[in-house]
């Protein structure tokens, strides 16, 4: 197998026009796993963990630009604080081994319905930057990059160089079921993002549906009937009818890790569990009650 290591991401995406049927190589953990089970045997491996840019991170005009290979560690680490729906996912990927090496991008090329990045990258309106030498770079919204079980819209001669995301602009939650509490892939999953600045809801429904889903209705619904400017408490009704919208919007199957009533019935727990703790962060419920 021929082993590829640019060192550059001009020489990565010459290295991916001229070897089509290379496989990029980030972190391997889902790359590895592949290689070792024989579910894949590429011609060519196309490693991306010496393309010095890939690892880091900046804020550019308010926004933040993160490299497709910063590992979850750091994520969680160095970005917790501005990100904290995606460093709370990403506390519940694999294992400390895995978080260390695993990455975003490597999440979004393997394109799972049950990765953790996608919920809280949906949710939150992130945005995939992804290049070719030939025709340069587009920006995919999070919500047009998920095209079906484990594939994107990223054409063969591109990779994946970073997202982009806003800073949270208000409380972030993700939350995911699983038959144990670490080292286990989602049964369903939910991020929430608040933006009380502009009245805005973000969703994002993992492991329920061919792709990674937003609720739409759900967002719009909620936006709506919060009381954004009283920070009023919010009404058990509504947040029954979130959760009903959100479980309306997922679009799960019966599989070995659940059947799809159930993950219907648990991304609606999940979903008013998260809008409780954000709209508590909001408003200070949760630190009145406390006093
Ligand atoms: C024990 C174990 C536990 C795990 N637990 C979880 C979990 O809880 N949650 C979860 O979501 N995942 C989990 N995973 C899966 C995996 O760790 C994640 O999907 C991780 O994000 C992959 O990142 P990586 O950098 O290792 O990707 P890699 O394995 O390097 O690549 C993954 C895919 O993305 C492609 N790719 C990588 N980088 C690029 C790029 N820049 N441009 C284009 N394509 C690219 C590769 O070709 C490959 O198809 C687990 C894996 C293992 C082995």
């Amino acid at each position: 197998m021929e082993f590829l290591r640019p060192t550059t991401w001009a020489d990565a995406l010459d290295a991916r026009a001229g070897h089509p049927d290379a496989l990029p190589i980030q972190g391997g953990t889902d790359v590895m796993v592949e290689l070792n089970f024989d579910v894949r045997r590429p011609a060519a491996l196309l490693d991306l963990g010496r393309v010095a840019g890939l690892t880091r991170w900046e804020e550019s005009d308010g926004r933040l630009r993160v490299g497709a290979g910063v590992p979850y560690a750091r994520l969680i680490t160095e970005l917790g604080d501005r990100l904290p729906g995606l460093a709370q996912a990403s506390r519940t990927v694999g294992s400390p081994q895995i978080r260390n090496r695993g990455t975003v991008g490597g999440n979004l090329g393997a394109a799972s319905p049950a990765g953790d990045a996608h919920p809280p990258l949906l949710a939150g309106g992130a945005e995939i930057e992804v290049e070719s030498a030939a025709r340069g770079v587009r920006m995919i919204p999070a919500a047009e990059f998920y095209t079906g079980v484990k594939r994107s819209a990223l054409e063969p001669d591109e990779l994946i160089r970073a997202f982009w995301t806003d800073p949270a602009p208000g409380p972030q939650y993700f939350s995911k079921i699983g038959t144990r509490n670490a080292m286990v892939i989602a049964v369903c999953s939910f991020a929430l993002a608040l933006d009380p600045g502009n009245a805005r809801v973000g969703t994002g429904i993992g492991s329920a549906g061919p792709t990674p889903l937003r609720a739409d209705e759900a967002e719009d619904y909620l936006a709506a009937e919060l009381d954004w400017a009283g920070r009023g408490p919010l009404p058990d009704a509504v947040a029954r009818r979130f959760g009903e919208l959100v479980a309306g919007a997922a679009r799960p199957i019966d599989d070995v890790r659940g059947t799809a009533a159930y993950r219907r019935h648990a991304v609606a727990v999940l979903a008013r569990r998260t809008l409780t703790w954000a709209w508590n962060d909001y408003t200070g419920a949760a630190g009145r009650r406390a006093s």
